[in-house]
């Protein structure tokens, strides 16, 4: 599936394109569920806690450490999370087990996270056309930089950008300004914006004047009103296919 949603929006060949990265380049939750339940395992025979009080504490823990970052890309962090679900369940500063717990998660999430097909396909089109690309991405650098890594897109980019480099996740206008000025561009430019979530994605790079691309999955909903993308995709090829004849 391609549509047009904004029916006022016309393609014309970009100079960078620019992606989110969870959700997006690859389906987050399976992943996310999968490494929630290693933790879960390891939890269990490591310190003796039963499944029920692993998700109530778990979540509570999340929740804590949401409430007191905000926005930020640190209020994703698994090795917050578990450091404070550590405390909560009265087990004081175990770091070595708060490390531990963040490792397994990320090792697990990322060997349950291929990418959607066709991605690899349309970065090297786009390349070839001489067209940039680049991310922007929520959450701390560390951790994006390996997920990329590990899909094998450590040099792919020409500019990359998590909301870690400037204190506040995306919708924050920020985040948009810096990977222009990476990329050497201004808001003057043609600029493409693929992303899955209409609440940060589109109405964030909204804020550079960009056209915008709703990835669609599974039965997720295409955003309303302020969130509108200019355009709505469900899968990389009919994505590619779509564009091809505004770009050659
Ligand atoms: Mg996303």
């Amino acid at each position: 599936m391609f549509k047009k949603i904004n029916s006022l929006k016309n393609l014309d060949k970009p100079d960078a394109v620019i992606f989110d990265t969870d959700n997006t380049l690859y389906e987050y939750a399976p992943a996310n569920k999968k490494a929630e339940e290693a933790v879960e395992r390891k939890v269990k025979a490591l310190l003796g806690v039963n499944s029920k009080l692993y998700r109530n504490t778990y979540a509570q823990s999340k929740k804590e450490i949401k409430k007191q970052l905000g926005m930020t890309a640190s209020s994703h962090s698994r090795l917050l999370y578990y450091q404070r679900f550590l405390e909560i369940l009265g087990f004081k500063a175990q770091l070595m087990t708060a490390l531990d717990l963040e490792q397994t998660f990320w090792r697990t999430f990322l060997a349950n996270a291929p990418l959607y097909p066709g991605v690899i396909k349309l970065l090297d089109y786009l390349r070839s056309k001489n067209i940039l690309i680049a991310i922007v991405t929520d959450l701390t650098s560390h951790i994006q930089m390996r997920k990329l890594t590990y899909f094998n897109l450590e040099e792919t980019f020409d500019a990359f950008v998590t909301s870690e480099e400037i204190g506040a996740d995306k919708p924050d206008y920020r985040n948009f300004e810096l990977v222009l000025n990476k990329l050497g561009l201004t808001k003057k430019n043609n600029i493409w914006m693929v992303g899955d979530n209409p609440y940060t994605d589109i109405i964030g790079a909204r804020s550079i004047g960009a056209t915008t691309f709703q990835k669609i999955n599974n039965l997720e909903k295409i955003g309303e009103g302020k969130y509108m993308p200019d355009f709505a995709f469900s899968n990389f090829d009919d994505f590619q296919n779509n564009i091809i004849n505004f770009i050659n």
